[in-house]
């Protein structure tokens, strides 16, 4: 019966599986099974609603039907290609992407995952200027590769040994708790004026590029003023370095605009995505100008992977864009903010553990406090939120140690269930405000 199979499931897990994860919770399951749209599913058949779309990946629902189909023609045709020639697939989507850039980013070349599309597009950063060092603000996520590793600074750093020695963390613009303790605007980017005389001290010759999310996922839903990506382009090209926008969470609309960078008016010198451009296969981009393609294909730069562009993969792509131009998905993530937020302002007035509400689209975070004044941050309180929404059936994530939850619901949430989450929420911050 379903105990036993779930029992026999998870001891094989502990004894055949990498340990080393973030949430050792999961030896003691759930054990997923199935999902769809904006819910997914356990082996018991407990229903959750996935407000982490599928750590980002599902953003789009879980088994979009046009993704679906894209993969299904995919197995029917060709799944893979030859990596060194062209096949139909890869070039649509070559073009599809081309299109939805803004100029002059028109050149694509593809990955398999986050990580590999940014060590790409530092090594395009690298090749075209001519320098080595490589900075991103000190909330990045970039991967687990070694490039992106080495300008990752949100956690996940221990255990992995020695890194490159010519990366380094700029001061992010984490305006809840500036670490200059000066608040917007009157601040005039300073995080950015010393950030960029930590460049100028930690470069030796060239400095290569600055890699950037425009707003801090991982990090803890951390979002910059307007302005700061703008400035932070204009003091790169000062010196010489490039822009490279890590869009891989933050674009194709889940943020409430195309891309995360169209607030600012600004084009980046590279944009790489992943997560969601693949509706829940592997795939990911990076894109740039003709000039610096030229450049780097110049001298003597080739880039082979054995799947990266297999059709299967650049089908779901295709589709995905498809579904983010054609179901207005920016217009989507702006509604499903709009009612989270609603929610959120209204249970802060119940709830001081609510200390701040930020982030933009359909991508929120709260930021939990035990003291609005001294803003201890409420770790215990926050993982305890975390998991027993979870035995509700509720699914978000929980940053920064515990004090950050982060609301994602993939564009296909009604606004039906986001008040059913929001009462989930409601009743577990109910629980843990009085128990602490
Ligand atoms: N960049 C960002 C902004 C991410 O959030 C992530 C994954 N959380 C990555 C890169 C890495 O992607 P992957 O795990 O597919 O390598």
């Amino acid at each position: 019966d379903i105990d036993r199979r779930e029992r026999a499931l998870l001891d094989a897990a502990q004894r055949y599986s990498f340990r080393g994860r973030i949430d050792t919770s999961a030896f003691s399951g759930p054990v997923f099974a199935s999902a769809r749209g904006s819910v997914v599913t356990d082996l018991r058949g407990n229903d959750y609603l996935d407000f982490n779309s599928g750590q980002m990946c599902a953003a789009l629902g879980h088994n979009h039907p046009r993704v679906l189909a894209a993969i299904q023609e995919a197995c029917e045709t060709m799944l893979h290609a030859h990596s060194s020639h062209f096949n139909v697939k890869e070039i649509e989507l070559a073009v599809r992407l081309g299109e939805l850039l803004p100029d002059p980013l028109t050149r694509s070349l593809f990955g398999e995952s986050g990580a590999d599309a940014n060590e790409l597009a530092l090594l395009l950063a690298r090749i075209y200027t001519g320098g080595r060092e490589v900075f991103s603000p000190h909330v990045s996520y970039h991967g687990l590769s070694a490039s992106a590793r080495s300008v990752t600074f949100a956690g996940w750093r221990r255990g992995h040994g020695s890194l490159p020695g010519d990366s380094h963390a700029l001061i992010a613009p984490y305006c809840y708790r500036c670490p200059l303790a000066k608040s917007f605007p009157s601040c005039g980017f300073a995080c950015l004026d010393t950030s960029f005389e930590l460049v100028d001290a930690q470069s030796t010759d060239q400095p290569a590029a600055v890699i950037t999310e425009p707003l801090f996922s991982a990090g803890g839903v951390i979002d910059p003023p307007q302005g700061w990506l703008a400035r932070l382009r204009e003091l790169c090209h000062e010196r010489g370095m490039l822009l490279v926008v890590d869009d891989e969470q933050t674009g194709l609309g889940k943020l409430g605009t195309l891309f995360g960078f169209d607030d600012e008016g600004i084009v980046p010198d590279i944009v790489t995505l992943a997560k969601h451009l693949g509706g829940g296969v592997g795939i990911s981009s990076v894109s740039t100008t003709d000039e610096i393609e030229d450049k780097v294909v110049g001298a003597g730069l080739t880039v082979t992977r054995s799947h990266s562009n297999d059709p299967l993969l650049c089908a779901a792509g295709v589709a995905s864009i498809d579904i983010v131009v054609e179901e207005d998905v920016p217009a989507k993530a702006r509604a499903l903010g709009e009612r989270l937020r609603e929610h959120l302002t209204a249970l802060s007035e119940r709830f001081d553990l609510i200390g701040d509400i930020r982030g933009r689209g359909m991508l929120v975070g709260v930021e939990l406090v035990r003291d609005r004044d001294t803003k201890e941050p409420a770790f215990a309180e926050g993982n305890a939120i975390g998991r027993q929404c979870f035995e509700a059936g509720l699914i978000f994530s929980v940053r920064r140690g515990g004090s950050v939850l982060r609301f994602v619901p993939p564009s296909t949430t009604t606004l039906s269930q986001v008040d059913q989450a929001m009462e989930t929420f409601a009743k577990v911050l109910e629980e843990v405000s009085t128990a602490s």
